[in-house]
């Protein structure tokens, strides 16, 4: 159950970034994922086991979009970026050489985050994307704190 872990993974990075907007719950329409072809998800697969966890959270109605990101190796020889297949077990087909550098297909990431504060006006936020996130792991996951500008700042205590 891949997807089923991804998920729970992707509502521990989504709960984390809810609270950065504490105490303020934000109204989230889209949550935008990069998925590399090469990490095995299945994007529909992923879709719906989002779509049930979510049913009855803050997170109901949000809507997860899936960009697929294909695999692309760098050739050791030549320096080349190939497309690796598995019918020539990932091998380069310019030098013959092994797969041993990854450029994309790994990912595994929140893209960026639509969604509106009560306290302010429906403003889209993009985050930046990460340039270097190599490995499907779960830190990746945790959306960059950027957020749209809102009066939330504590007033100094007197
Ligand atoms: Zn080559």
């Amino acid at each position: 159950m891949h997807e089923v872990d991804m998920t729970k993974c992707l509502l521990l990075s989504m709960n984390q970034w809810k609270q950065q907007h504490a105490p303020v719950i934000p109204t989230v329409q889209q949550v935008h994922l990069q998925v590399g072809t090469f990490t095995c998800v299945e994007p529909d697969q992923l879709v719906f086991t989002w779509g049930v966890a979510v049913q009855g959270s803050w997170l109901a109605g949000a809507q997860l979009v899936i960009e697929s990101l294909p695999l692309v190796g760098r050739c050791l020889q030549c320096n080349g970026s190939y497309a690796p297949s598995s019918a020539a077990a990932y091998r380069s087909p310019c030098c013959d050489q092994p797969m041993e550098e990854i450029i994309s297909g790994r990912e595994l990431r929140i893209r960026s985050v639509d969604y509106t504060l009560a306290t302010t006006t429906p403003s889209p936020a993009m985050l930046p994307v990460q340039p270097h996130a190599s490995a499907a792991e779960p830190a990746q996951l945790l959306p960059h704190p950027a957020s749209p500008t809102t009066s939330l700042a504590a007033a100094p205590a007197a």
